[in-house]
């Protein structure tokens, strides 16, 4: 990107593209109540804090952002990251150790695997969104004195399909486990207050600890972590992601203060990327390409090889439109997608249009021989 432009527009190559793959779920990144807070804090506190929220990087700003985040989500506690894998990778690795037991989906995130080579518990491996799996590798462990540790996601980043997260919370309280849910796609997306999936389901309550990210809906960088457990705040003197590191700029928490009450205070941004995402899902559906299993912000179009994605990618981004690749080894079963992230700023005609020129494009390429998709590559 030579420049961003808007939430939904960037200059690539001099020429101005249309961005369906930033994760700006709500458009919030360019909202000017979120940039005149910024403007402030930076002017009130300077460029950034110089060290560590154990050490001198504790402002007024990220307690406060905490307590709002804590009560946005009804739980008592919260503790704010400089990034969301530092948030998955610092709790994780630290709320499990030696004798422990850590259960994780198979399609996790980058940063719950690397969580799992921080951390001296036992790792293991549960088939993607399968709750028979997750039961079966629970039950295996009861006799087990060792804490046991379920992470999930709500939303999963390559094919934007959802967990069956009562479920998987109903098996992991059945075998006294307990359960992170990383929501780092689905807040501001899912939820009557736009919490995510737990509170979608009606099992906030039930969830241990809720990860989240400022770098997606709220338009901005950091993470979090949400949790109602007495001594969730020992975490702030073992969780060596969160001591040795420093925190973020209080311009950035002050932006991000602005953007949790556009999440609260204006529920229409929800609706309007809600229609935007079933309209490109189910006009790709209606048009027979091979789509992740539900509609969601994350609309991911399968195609059957590496060259006719990247030919795909490559097409559209000629003909205006950036969108995600998603290429082997980071996929699911090594796939070759095109990965949309839709936004509420998007306007249901770029939707439409989008819709259109994918198909097209897939149908364009699904013609090439190997030697024509080389050439375009
Ligand atoms: N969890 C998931 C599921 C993610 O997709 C990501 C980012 N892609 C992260 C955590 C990390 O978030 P951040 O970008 O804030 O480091």
């Amino acid at each position: 990107m030579d420049r961003v432009i808007s939430p939904t527009e960037a200059i690539i190559g001099g020429k101005k593209i249309i961005t369906i793959g930033t994760h700006n779920y709500l458009g919030l990144s360019f909202d000017p109540d979120c940039i005149n807070a910024v403007v402030e804090a930076v002017k009130r506190d300077g460029t950034g804090t110089c060290g560590s929220r154990v050490a001198n990087g504790s402002f007024a700003e990220h307690l406060e952002l905490e307590r709002e985040l804590a009560d946005f989500h009804g739980m008592r506690h919260c503790m704010v990251f400089t990034t969301g894998y530092q948030a998955n990778l610092g709790v994780i690795s630290t709320l499990v150790g030696k004798g422990d037991f850590l259960l994780i989906d198979a399609d996790s995130h980058a940063s719950i695997y690397d969580a799992c080579k921080q951390t001296d518990a036992s790792v293991i491996r549960f088939k993607h969104n399968d709750v028979g799996s997750l039961s079966d590798r629970l039950r295996r462990l009861k006799d087990e004195s060792g804490n046991k540790l379920v992470v999930v996601e709500g939303i999963y980043s390559m094919l934007g399909d959802i967990a069956p997260l009562k479920e998987m919370l109903e098996v992991t309280k059945h075998y006294g486990a307990y359960m992170i849910v990383d929501e780092a796609h689905s807040m501001g997306v899912l939820g009557p207050r736009g919490c995510g999936l737990a509170e979608d389901l009606g099992v906030l309550d039930q969830v241990d600890f809720v990860i989240g990210t400022f770098s997606k809906t709220l338009g901005a960088v950091g993470g979090y972590c949400i949790s109602n457990h007495d001594d969730f705040d020992a975490l702030r003197v073992t969780c060596r992601p969160y001591m040795f590191s420093a925190s973020l700029p209080s311009a950035t928490i002050s932006g991000v203060r602005a953007a949790l009450r556009a999440v609260t205070e204006q529920p229409e941004l929800r609706q309007k990327l809600t229609e935007n995402f079933h309209t490109l899902y189910e006009t790709l559906q209606a048009n027979d390409l091979f789509l992740g299993p539900t509609p969601s912000p994350i609309v991911a179009v399968r195609l059957k090889n590496s060259e006719m994605a990247i030919a795909a990618w490559r097409t559209l981004l000629h003909r205006g439109y950036y969108v995600n690749i998603g290429l082997p080894p980071a996929t699911p079963n090594n796939e070759a997608l095109l990965r949309c992230a839709v936004s509420a700023a998007h306007s249901s005609e770029q939707m439409q249009s989008l819709a259109g020129e994918i198909v097209e494009v897939v149908r364009e390429v699904e013609r090439l021989g190997h030697e024509e998709l080389a050439a375009v590559n």
